[in-house]
């Protein structure tokens, strides 16, 4: 059978051992990818099947943008890279606003358009370097690395508008329109926090954004950041043991 790649059949083998790379290939085709070309044996063949799980396992499914787990991990580069360099960084938490609603009136198949549409505006709303994630069911993450304090409350502005300006053709001609809120807050400069921090700040101020009316932006005020105990005792911890060093 010469079929492109008989899944089943594509194993790698060595005199001693054989990998079963079946469930692996039936993902990537399941995701619309092809199996890597070339010799299933090779090491070049296993490094761009690994490559193409990782991108995969990265992915949320619906949308295509990154999932909470890569989020997760770029959130908590992000904070050790601005402790590092005291370079600002923006983290903008949104939500959809009375999602529920979509569902309930037109049907999850709309509100998965919806959900695709409101990733694709908030990607189109900030630059290549920026990561835009889907970490739950109508709830993203924009992370913003080398962001000056300065041009937060405009970029945010930017991404509602740019969402707001969006909208989902229903079956009977109709344009649905999406608003969403959104809070952003800065990761604290030259200062050791954690990804937890961070998170609970922005999430902070989109609960204010949501109690305000929706379709709003409510930024952290870099003023009226404090350092909270937990990052002033990471910052004692690492004078204590530079004094010892
Ligand atoms: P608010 O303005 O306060 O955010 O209200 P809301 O209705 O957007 O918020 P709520 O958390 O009550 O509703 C979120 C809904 O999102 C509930 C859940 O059924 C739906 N949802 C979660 N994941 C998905 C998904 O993948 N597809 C669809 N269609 N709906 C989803
Ligand atoms: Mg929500
Ligand atoms: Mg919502």
């Amino acid at each position: 059978m010469d079929a492109p790649h008989a899944f089943s059949a594509i194993r790698a083998t060595s005199e001693s051992s054989t990998l079963r790379l079946e469930s692996a290939l039936a993902l990537l085709r399941q995701a619309g990818q092809g199996a890597p070309a070339g010799d299933p044996a090779s090491p070049a063949f296993l490094q761009t099947l690994i490559d193409q799980l990782v991108d995969l396992s990265s992915r949320d499914a619906l949308t295509g943008l990154a999932n909470r787990r890569s989020f997760e991990l770029a959130l908590a580069r992000e904070v050790d890279r601005v402790a590092r360099s005291g370079e600002s960084a923006l983290l903008l938490m949104v939500d959809i606003d009375h999602f529920k609603r979509v569902n309930d009136s037109h049907g999850h198949g709309v509100g998965d358009l919806v959900i695709r549409a409101v990733g694709q505006a908030l990607t189109d709303s900030v630059r290549p370097m920026d990561l835009v994630a889907r970490i739950g069911g109508e709830e993203y993450a924009v992370l913003l690395p080398n962001c000056a304090a300065a041009f937060g409350p405009q970029v945010a502005a930017r991404v509602r508008q740019r969402v707001a300006r969006s909208s989902v053709a229903l079956a009977d001609g109709q344009q649905l329109a999406v608003t969403c809120s959104v809070g952003g807050a800065f990761a604290p400069q030259w200062v050791r926090s954690t990804p937890g921090i961070w998170l609970q700040r922005a999430d902070l101020q989109l609960y204010r954004a949501k109690a305000e009316g929706r379709d709003r932006v409510c930024l952290e005020h870099t003023a009226a950041h404090d350092v909270s105990l937990p990052e002033r005792d990471m910052l004692l911890a690492s004078h204590a043991s530079q004094d010892t060093a």
